[in-house]
Order: C-alpha cells, then sequence, then structure tokens
C-alpha cells in the first residue's frame, strides 16, 4: 500500500493538461520500461508498453488509462495584465473562482489567482449565480500585457488548478486530477505485479491522451494493436455525500471499485458484459469488493468497444466524490483492491478465456 501511495502522489505531481500531456507521457514511458518487453509512444500521443505473454492463443489484452487531466486554456490577456481563459475539459464551474492556479509556461510554471468580486459590492442576485467562464479571470500580479506575455505566457498557455493533495481519514485522499492519477497507477502497479510471472496472455498497457475533452486518444489508440479486449481504468462520480444520493449516483466511495454495466445520462453506453461478468467473477473468487452499477460519463471504453472491428471493453473504476473540482476525494482501499483485481484476472486468463457474447 506505501508504495502504491508513494507512485500515486508522484503521479499527482505531473501537470498534464488535455492536449499537453508531454510531462506525462514522459513519465509513463519511464515507469514502464523496466517493467515491459517494449514501451514506444506515438506522434498522436498515445503510450504503449508492451509485456509478451507465453500462449499466443490466450487472449491480448489492452489496459487503458488517461494521462489527461481536466485544466485551463489562456484565451487573451487584456491590456491591464488580466488573463481570459477557457476550460480544458469540464472542471466544475463553481470551483474556479477564488482558486490559485498554475500556468505551465515554457519557462516555466507561474501562479496566479481567479479573481472575483468583493462580496460588498456583489447584489443578492449576482451571489448565488456562478459567471460564465468567459467572465472569470486570472491575475498573476502583474501591472499589464508586458509584463504577462514577459513570464512566457501566452494564447494557448495551459493551466492546472496549484493545490497540494491531503491525506484525510480512512485512507482517503483529496487532490486534483486523481481523475485519472489512479488509473495510471493502476496500470503501472499491475504491470510490475506481473512482470515476472510469464502470464500466457500479452498485455498492454496504454496511456491515453485527450480523454478529458472526447475520448480522443483512446479512438486511435489499439488501432495498430492485436488486442481482443481491453478494460479501460479511469475514476467515476460517487455519491452518498450530503448533496447527492442513491436517486442520482448509485456509487460509495470505499466500497470497492466500480466495474460499470454502462453509461447513462446524455447518450447510453453498456461495456461488454462478458468482460465485467469475468471481472465480478474473479472478486468474488478473490474475496476482493466490487461495486457495480451504471456510471455518468464516457469513457476510454466507449471509444475502444468502436475501433477495428469492435473491441469487447469494459471499465473498472475508482469511485471519488467531487468529480472534476480541486479536491476530488477517493479510497486508497478502492485503488489497492483495483489493482489486486486486476492482477488476479490478467494472470489468470488462458487460451480457454472466450470474449464470445453467446
Ligand atoms: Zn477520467
Amino acid at each position: 500500500m506505501q508504495s502504491l501511495k508513494h507512485l500515486f502522489f508522484e503521479l499527482l505531481k505531473v501537470e498534464s493538461p488535455s492536449g499537453f500531456e508531454e510531462p506525462m507521457m514522459k513519465k509513463l514511458v519511464e515507469e514502464l520500461t523496466p517493467l515491459c518487453d517494449e514501451v514506444y509512444h506515438t506522434p498522436r500521443g498515445n503510450v504503449i508498453g508492451i509485456q509478451k505473454g507465453s500462449d499466443p492463443d490466450s487472449p491480448k489484452i489492452a489496459l487503458a488509462a488517461h494521462m489527461d487531466q481536466v485544466g485551463f486554456i489562456v484565451f487573451n490577456i487584456d491590456p491591464r495584465g488580466f488573463i481570459r481563459f477557457r476550460k480544458l475539459g469540464g472542471s466544475v464551474s463553481r470551483s474556479i473562482q477564488g482558486h490559485q492556479v498554475k500556468l505551465l509556461t515554457e519557462k516555466g510554471p507561474v501562479i496566479g489567482v481567479v479573481g472575483i468580486k468583493p462580496g460588498h459590492i456583489t447584489s443578492p442576485e449576482e451571489a448565488t449565480k456562478v459567471p460564465p467562464i468567459n467572465e472569470m479571470y486570472i491575475d498573476i500580479g502583474a501591472k499589464n500585457k508586458e509584463e504577462v506575455l514577459g513570464k512566457g505566457i501566452e494564447i494557448g498557455t495551459p493551466i492546472v488548478w496549484n493545490n497540494e493533495p491531503v491525506e484525510l481519514d480512512n485512507n482517503f485522499i483529496a487532490a486534483a486530477a486523481a481523475d485519472d492519477r489512479v488509473g495510471l497507477a493502476t496500470i503501472i502497479t499491475v504491470a510490475k505485479n506481473l512482470k515476472d510471472k510469464k502470464i500466457p496472455s500479452t498485455v498492454y498497457y496504454i496511456g491515453t491522451v485527450e480523454e478529458e475533452i472526447g475520448l480522443r486518444g483512446a479512438e486511435v489508440a489499439v488501432y495498430d494493436l492485436d488486442v481482443d479486449m481491453a478494460v479501460a481504468i479511469d475514476t467515476c462520480p460517487a455519491g452518498w455525500q450530503p448533496d447527492v444520493n442513491i436517486r442520482d449516483i448509485y456509487y460509495e466511495v470505499g466500497n470497492g471499485p466500480a466495474l460499470h454495466v454502462g453509461k447513462t445520462g446524455g447518450t447510453t453506453r453498456i461495456g461488454s458484459q462478458v468482460l465485467r461478468k469475468w471481472l465480478i467473477g474473479v472478486a468474488k473468487a478473490s474475496g476482493l469488493p466490487y461495486q457495480s452499477g451504471l456510471v455518468h460519463g464516457g469513457n476510454d471504453a466507449h471509444a475502444i468497444q468502436q475501433t477495428k472491428a469492435g473491441i469487447p471493453a469494459c471499465t473498472a473504476a475508482i469511485p471519488r466524490r467531487y468529480s472534476h473540482s480541486p479536491v476530488e476525494v477517493l479510497s486508497m482501499d478502492d485503488l489497492s483492491n483495483l489493482t489486486k483485481l486486476l492482477t488476479k484476472a490478467i494472470a489468470g486468463l488462458d487460451s480457454g478465456f472466450s470474449t464470445s457474447r453467446i
């Protein structure tokens, strides 16, 4: 558990907003290289590590986790040095104003704050509303546009929240971009666990780009790979907090990894039930906790199942509260149990396993 937590916190330090994933690409290549037979990255940005299996008839499996995180991007700089910005992905609008941000320039990071109108002059109507993103602005302390430009900030500079992860009670962690550092920590840990086991199946460990802006990396990630089945590892929204209940969200933090039936809300997507039942069977046989319901929001499994001739894919996720805010809360126990579940499941795959639906 300590090494898993250490790895997770290491990954939380790497800033990689959607479309600007280079730091995480490098980190994942570095982590997977000692664990895999082959590791490479594509010009599109996806990272692929391969552990070759001992039996070519055993199904070849891909584990995918996304390397990007929700963030923001500089849209404009006004003459007084205030910076207008837009979202990269779906950050919660109510958790933007009054927070610190970090602008990731080529000259290095610059810290700023998202300004907010003083309460003294806010009307009662304004006080209960969140302004649209185009009315928000970042203050880096600059006196004019030239000073902002001098720091290396320009239109298109990516931005992330600036805060430190914290450990809460019950082995819970609160952090920005836990989504999807938990997924990356999972695939790296499974790769470590399986490294010297000589299992029948070939395993592809994939870090994808741009999940948060439309599953873009996953759409092309397995195009060149000989993959029979895939599991996407991600976070999912959890309920059971005072303003969310079981009527709206099924999953609860700390009750085990989430094995989704599919997704609801917006478009409906159904994952591979063959793979979901396989993972549930392994969890039951191993005495590992799990939850299985419908999730809100898409993930890489939904893109992968539409690639090539249709690759059976499901999702294994870590439930977390306060999705896409700077304080996503998750349970380290859930994360640890997910690494155990996937390690056991993949080690047990052999030529007798069928992805057939009937
Ligand atoms: Zn995610």
